[in-house]
């Protein structure tokens, strides 16, 4: 088997196809060494080495040891170096890669290759001692933090000491011997921690770092990272294994990152940050704050810092060409990473770069109006969750403020919370019902998941590239960045910020777009939704097949729904409208009624207010399909608690307090959600489903009259499982239909169909279509009585499942293709085989789920329904599982 794969020179073994392969960024390297770009040297280990090594007990390939070897030569034969000559050594860079990006993978080690002899080499062959000793010490820190597991404060901890003890202020200060000092002593902390030296001979330093790639694959942290972007546990990591190149080799030398196109906003700008005389991630890491690449963006941030178009006008000249060379490879905006050697630019990463959705639609807008990607490509290139961002409030411009601190507009969005100042604390307090606002220096891939638990993220230090950034724009919260001026006590569980002090739960509210921190809650406002959101959703329009709904009752949803452009509603739960102040009595009187005759009584109370609920439905939604369900929850859900209650209904009744007590504990059920409800109800108490037929069919001869349009109500009766329960449902629908045809005389079409929600009836779903005219399936039930987990309890165990890998998504979120999505097809297809023209839907939770609705795509379903704000989120999912 082939284990690793060379690049460089001109060329490359792999290609950027080889994703899965070669991980994302050994496959980029490839590509980029293809197209001719100036890429270091260097090979990558495939990640089936990693997968490999995992089901064979933690060993490699025998044959991979003479295959890294001869990678090896091949780096030697283009750079004229070697690993361990003490002449003129080879340097390396081991650097972990998956198939996507992931946080909590190993970081990168630099120099390696690096002793106490080779470090002499270099000195001689750069000419440049400080540079040799500073590359040494950065070594020995980075190896012995990553691979070796000692904490890298023990070494910054020397080095403040070291700079104290001298009267020195910043690294650059140092001279080479006092670098070779330093080095001494990391060397004995690493000798103290190990009870061994520092690893001397390059060969082993390179093993030793190609495991600890592997050994991360699987670390805590990327276990959870992993569990929350559902990543498979097969995928494994590729290790890349690349020659220095050196942006710490004086003034004439730089490292930085960019972005062909503004991240935040989509701007067709390059946008990046570099730094002098630095090397690898001291620009994310906040270490020194970066400096602008192009003027345009210094200019625009009105910094005095000089950009690489002036300090280095060639080097950015080329970066320039190249940048945009591989944004039309690509034919996307891409995160690019390089250094300049003394002058000379070098590519280290090109990739897709992360942004927010609200660039994410302009990019995708642009690219398609410059011809770069098709209307096809645009729309798929927007994640539909993302829109979830843009549907988010944004703070009222008209609120009062006090802005307590500034920072960089890191992750746009607004949120409010209270203050936490660590990761855990955030998970703690969310999960207690808590919004927490995480506010840290600085954060690292360790905050993951007090990232994903916060509305959204501070921190002190740190650019726009910095970690907490391009996480929290990848999750779509906001973030405020490098808000210098606020000081964090952790300690103390504080911090201060212009004179005032906030402590751990006091409220502050972010601004993501423009990096500004509040005192307080502070009021929001509706996102607009013109311009790009705009013309992606009409693009997406055009192409989707499957109609998208809204699960609405009340008209404000309803309102919302049509302006988010829902087609109709296809689920109207009808004893959310028993819940108001007013009916709830009433209901209780039908309910709790041991006879006909009173239950008739008070069913008469609630008509009229049923009737006006769907009169104003039906004139919101003129024109458009209303799906109405009949009463569906276990009537012990309107059950009188209090005393104060049961009084109120007994005294209505004209019944003593205790008779009515009696009666509320006969209705106890044990399983209440298997129990007396859905048509089970219509079926022992057939008025009830009269009532609500006759306010059906009265508010849709009302409605007609008002607006001129006909109203075509669908009448759907929940948790069918026997056809003869539907028949007979049906049959009082009907004669309800003809009566109030003819009191009115009016006429008006109208459906009847059923909510698919039991196995039973999705197997039966042949049988039962020749009564139902339509299907909606409910899959939050169907879920629920497929797997026969209770979804109000499923959260004390899921979380398990998940994380032991038994289940990869929670199917109450992600419909469960294999089980109920299979129930889904077989219903779809029987139903269709006994009527061909049966109207289907889905309108459980997954309607408004991206990835479920791919699935609702390809079982031909009719219909998405989902909650109003997540209309255009399924717009846009249908239009993808359409393409
Ligand atoms: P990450 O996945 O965290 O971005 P990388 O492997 O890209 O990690 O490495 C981080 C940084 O290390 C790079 O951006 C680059 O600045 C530096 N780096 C990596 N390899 C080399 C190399 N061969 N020469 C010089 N710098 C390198
Ligand atoms: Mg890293
Ligand atoms: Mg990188």
């Amino acid at each position: 088997t082939r284990w690793v794969y060379t690049f460089g020179g001109g060329k490359a073994e792999g290609t950027a196809d080889l994703k899965n392969l070669l991980g994302g960024k050994g496959a980029n390297l490839a590509e980029m060494a293809n197209l001719g770009l100036p890429v270091p040297p260097g090979f990558t280990v495939t990640t089936e080495v990693c997968t490999w090594y995992y089901s064979h007990g933690e060993v490699y390939p025998e044959d991979l040891k003479a295959q890294v070897a001869s990678a090896l030569d091949h780096i030697s034969a283009i750079t004229g170096r070697r690993l361990g000559d003490e002449a003129d050594p080879l340097l390396v860079s081991v650097r972990s890669g998956a198939r996507v990006s992931m946080p909590g993978m190993m970081d990168t080690v630099l120099n390696l290759g690096l002793n106490d002899s080779t470090v002499q080499g270099l000195a001689r062959s750069s000419g440049d001692e400080r540079f040799a000793y500073d590359s040494y010490r950065r070594f020995i820190q980075m190896y012995g933090d990553v691979v070796l597991g000692v904490d890298h404060g023990e070494f910054e901890e020397q080095l403040e000491i070291y700079k104290d003890e001298n009267g020195y202020v910043l690294d650059t200060d140092l001279t080479a011997e006092d670098w070779r000092t330093l080095i001494e002593r990391y060397k004995e902390i690493v000798e103290r921690h190990l009870g061994r030296p520092f690893p001397q001979d390059p060969t082993e330093q390179l093993w030793g770092a190609i495991g600890a790639v592997f050994g991360s694959w699987n670390s805590a942290r990327a276990i959870t990272y992993r569990r929350i972007h559902t990543i498979p546990e097969s995928w494994g990591t590729a290790v890349n294994v690349q020659a220095m190149v050196f942006g710490n080799m004086g003034e004439t030398s730089a490292t930085g990152v960019a972005f062909t196109r503004d991240p935040s906003t989509g701007e067709n700008a390059l946008y990046g940050e570099f730094l002098v005389n630095a090397q690898g991630e001291d620009v994310v890491a906040g270490i020194r704050t970066p400096q602008n690449i192009t003027e345009a963006a210094r200019i625009a941030a009105g910094s005095s810092d000089p950009s690489l178009e002036q300090v280095m006008p060639e080097a950015f000249a080329a970066f320039r060409d190249i940048c945009a060379r591989l944004e039309s490879h690509y034919r996307d905006m891409q995160d690019i990473e390089f250094t300049i050697e003394r002058g000379k630019l070098w590519m280290l990463q090109t990739r897709s770069g992360k942004r927010t959705a609200k660039a994410a639609l302009k990019v995708a807008v642009d690219m398609a109006n410059e011809g770069l990607i098709t209307r096809e490509e645009a729309i798929a290139r927007v994640d539909p969750a993302s829109l979830d961002q843009l549907l988010h409030p944004t703070i009222d411009p008209s609120a009062e403020k006090t802005v307590i601190a500034a920072g960089l507009p890191a992750s746009p969005g607004a949120a409010s919370g209270e203050i936490v100042f660590s990761s855990d604390e955030a998970e703690r307090l969310k999960s207690a019902g808590h919004k927490v606002i995480l506010v840290r220096i600085e954060t690292s891939p360790e905050d993951i998941h007090g990232m994903h638990a916060a509305e959204g993220i501070l921190t002190t230090r740190g650019g726009m590239t910095s970690h907490a950034a391009v996480v929290a724009r990848g999750m779509g919260k906001p973030c405020v960045s490098g808000a210098g001026a606020v000081r964090v006590d952790y300690a103390a569980g504080k911090l201060t910020a212009g004179g005032k002090v906030l402590k751990a739960g006091d409220i502050v509210t972010l601004d993501g777009a423009t990096g500004e921190v509040y005192a307080g809650a502070l009021p929001m406002r509706k996102p607009d939704l013109s311009g790009d959101f705009a013309t992606i959703i009409a693009w997406a329009d055009a192409v989707r097949r499957m109609k998208v709904r809204a699960n609405a009752e009340t008209p404000l949803d309803a309102r919302t729904a049509r302006e988010f452009g829902a087609e109709g509603i296809g689920l109207c739960r009808t004893e959310h409208m028993f819940f108001d102040e007013g009916r709830i009595v009433a209901v209780r009187e039908m309910i709790l009624s041991d006879t006909e005759a009173g239950r008739r009584t008070a069913l008469a109370k609630l008509l009229p207010m049923q009737r006006s609920d769907f009169v104003a439905l039906f004139e919101i939604m003129a024109g458009l399909p209303v799906t109405i369900r009949l009463l569906d929850p276990p009537l012990h859900e309107f059950i009188p608690h209090t005393e104060e209650e049961i009084a109120e209904v007994a005294e209505a009744m004209g019944v003593s307090p205790a008779l009515l007590k009696e009666r509320a504990d006969a209705l106890h059920e044990f399983n209440p959600m298997l129990g007396h409800r859905g048509c089970r109800l219509a079926v022992s108490y057939p008025e009830i489903a009269e009532m609500q037929a006759r306010a059906i069919f009265e508010a849709a001869v009302e409605a007609a009259a008002k607006t001129g349009k006909a109203v075509e109500p669908e009448v759907m009766v929940p948790l069918v499982g026997l056809k003869a329960e539907l028949d007979l449902v049906k049959a009082r629908i009907d004669a309800m239909a003809a009566l109030v045809k003819q009191e009115t005389g009016k006429d008006f079409a109208y459906k009847v169909g059923t909510m698919v929600e039991l196995p039973r009836a999705a197997l039966r779903a042949g049988e039962i279509a020749e009564t139902a005219e339509f299907f909606s399936f409910g899959t939050n039930d169907l879920t629920q009585t497929t797997f026969g987990i209770s979804r109000d309890d499923a959260a004390s165990f899921l979380g398990a499942y998940q994380a032991r890998g038994i289940l990869e998504r929670d199917p109450f979120v992600t419909l469960d293709r294999e089980g109920v999505g299979e129930l889904v097809a077989i219903a779809a297809e029987r139903g269709r085989k006994t009527r061909p023209d049966i109207k289907l839907g889905i309108c459980g939770e997954h309607g408004g789920d991206p990835a479920s609705i791919a699935f609702c795509e390809t079982v031909g379903l009719d219909y998405v329904s989902c909650s109003p704000f997540r209309v255009p989120i399924a717009r846009l999912a249908a239009a993808q599982a359409a393409l």
